[in-house]
């Protein structure tokens, strides 16, 4: 994955892709692995770096969903839980199961969310993570020794899966780029070309790095910009009604203390009727999240005090330990692509199904849905792609397809687990030089090594790239990532031939993008 190669690859293209895929978040991408599998030419444009809307600010859970469960879409979660097992086999070294406890301290919920589990672990059928069962309270707080002990009265415990949501992502471009895919980072669609009929035959894109613009021909165009689809159908058709009801997710990161064993809490029905989890996650503690409307979407969202207070007071009625505002190492804020609909009262009621709609002009829309949803999706969407495009139908292919780093014992590489079969190349790249082990923070886990592999293999083109996606380090600790970043750049400039401008200009872009991340 070099952004340079990839670069020339499309600039010197003249026939017309098979598809192109505007958008590199999960819908995306997941499109670009199917379609190259299958043996179709695909060309995808991302308008900043993969992952950098939703996909990398989700819960990072594959999951069926309990709260479908209770909101009765029973067809979603038997879809969700099937793709869950599925992604488990393919991506063994980034999905793993999770143990969640849900607490019970009215008489009522033990028998109502027990019997309710079961129907979740009866739905999973041949997918299934392991039976949920009810504990006691003496095993609630074994699990969970944190756990507000008044009242408590046990609890039900279940199981789902886990991931980190940004390295699946740049695993799955990886995926796709070694099945023939072209996919080009920081290339923003700017407008729609048309043949004589009014058919879409191409986009023009805008080269961010060089402010440059240029066009591609392409035989179907497909809109997967998740909060953003409004704007590309709206492109294509100006006087376009709005799909999308974009709804604000945010996430706190606190220290390991507050959740120090390896279950997660979830609480299934807040006062305000949403579902909230305390999770451990990379070794801090992730809670989240809130659902609430907003206007528009935007790249870099604001997390709004209210969602703070609530999820800090929701967490208090839960833990012994009440958090603070001085106990947050981080806020991360997500945008929800719910699809419209009519009689739905708030965003909280509106389903996570996706959905697919073609324009006059042939512009094919993919939104909504789930990050664990993400292969069943594209799958659906290649095929309406393949006919509109006039191609040749093949069957999809993803099904038993390993993804980028497949590894069925990650564990042994230690706190390099999550690159899984890349792990001994970037080992081997630290071997080189010992101060390549460094660590970039004494409060962060990424190496120095990682830079450099994240430039070289990874397309990370800014420092913004490694420190909040190629790892989790903004999401980790916000501050210590700013006190990282100067070196940061530092390493990306003398991998990138870039000069010390390039570098001061980093720091200052990720320092003020890192004010988001620390509420005041
Ligand atoms: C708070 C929160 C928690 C969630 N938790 C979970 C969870 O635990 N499990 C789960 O399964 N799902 C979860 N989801 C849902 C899941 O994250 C989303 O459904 C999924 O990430 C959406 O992916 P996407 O590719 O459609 O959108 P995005 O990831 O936003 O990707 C769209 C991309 O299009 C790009 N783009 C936009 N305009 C242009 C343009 N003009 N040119 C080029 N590119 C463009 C954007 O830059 C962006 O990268 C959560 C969502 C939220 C908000």
């Amino acid at each position: 994955m070099n952004r340079e190669e990839m670069f020339s690859r499309v600039t010197a293209r003249t026939d017309p892709w098979d598809m192109l895929v505007v958008g590199g978040g999960a819908t995306g991408v997941g499109i670009a692995v199917d379609a190259a599998s299958r043996g179709y030419d695909i060309l995808l444009l991302e308008q900043s770096d993969f992952g950098k809307g939703t996909s990398s600010r989700s819960t990072k859970l594959i999951h069926g969903g309990v709260r479908y469960l209770q909101q009765g879409n029973i067809s979603l979660v038997m879809e969700a839980l099937r793709e869950r097992g599925i992604l488990r086999n393919n991506a063994p070294h980034l999905v793993h199961d999770l143990a969640f406890v849900v607490p019970n301290y009215d008489w009522w919920e033990a028998p109502f969310y027990g019997i309710g589990l079961k129907v979740y672990d009866m739905l999973a059928g041949r997918y299934g993570f392991g039976a949920s069962k009810m504990i006691s309270d003496k095993e609630t707080l074994q699990k969970i020794p944190t756990i507000k002990k008044k009242g408590l009265r046990g609890g039900v415990i279940y199981y789902d899966g886990q991931f980190d949501d940004a390295r699946l992502l740049i695993n799955l471009v990886r995926t796709a780029s070694r099945q023939g895919a072209a996919l080009l980072n920081y290339a923003r669609v700017t407008g729609l070309n048309r043949d004589g009929d009014g058919y879409l035959e191409g986009v023009v894109f805008e080269d961010i790095e060089t402010g440059r613009e240029h066009g591609v021909r392409a035989k179907v165009v497909i809109n997967a910009t998740g909060p953003f689809t409004d704007m590309i159908r709206r492109l294509d058709d100006p006087a376009a009604a709005p799909m999308i009801t974009p709804s604000h997710g945010i996430h706190l990161v606190l220290d390991k203390s507050f959740l120090p064993g390896a279950s997660a809490i979830m609480v299934p029905h807040t006062e305000d009727g949403r579902a909230i989890f305390a999770i451990p996650y990379l070794g801090v503690t992730l809670v989240g999240t809130t659902d609430t409307p907003i206007l528009e979407s935007t790249l870099e969202p604001r997390p709004m005090d209210a969602e703070i207070d609530f999820l800090l007071e929701t967490a208090g009625t839960y833990l012994e330990k009440v958090p603070s505002r001085d106990d947050i190492l981080s806020v991360f804020t997500g945008i929800r692509p719910l699809v419209k609909s009519g009689d739905a009262k708030g965003t909280a009621a509106l389903s996570r199904d996706h959905t697919i709609h073609i324009s006059p002009s042939g512009l094919l829309t993919i939104a909504g849905g789930k990050w664990t949803t993400y292969r069943q999706m594209a799958k659906i969407t290649v095929n309406h792609a393949l006919t509109l495009a006039g191609l040749e139908s093949r069957p999809c292919a993803t099904k038993q397809l390993n993804i980028h780093g497949y590894h069925k014992t990650p564990e042994k590489f230690g706190d390099l687990a999550l690159y899984g079969s890349d792990a001994p190349a970037i080992q081997d790249l630290m071997r080189i030089d010992h101060m390549r082990r460094e660590r970039l923070h004494p409060d962060l886990p990424a190496r120095v090594g990682e830079v450099i592999w994240a430039v070289r293999f990874e397309a990370a083109r800014t420092v913004e790239d490694f420190l909040a996606r190629r790892t989790r380090s903004l999401l980790l600790n916000a501050r210590a990532a700013i006190e990282a970043a100067p070196k940061v750049a530092a390493l990306m400039a003398k991998e990138l031939g870039q000069g010390g401008e390039w570098e001061k200009a980093q720091v200052e872009s990720f320092r003020e993008l890192s004010k988001l991340y620390l509420p005041g």
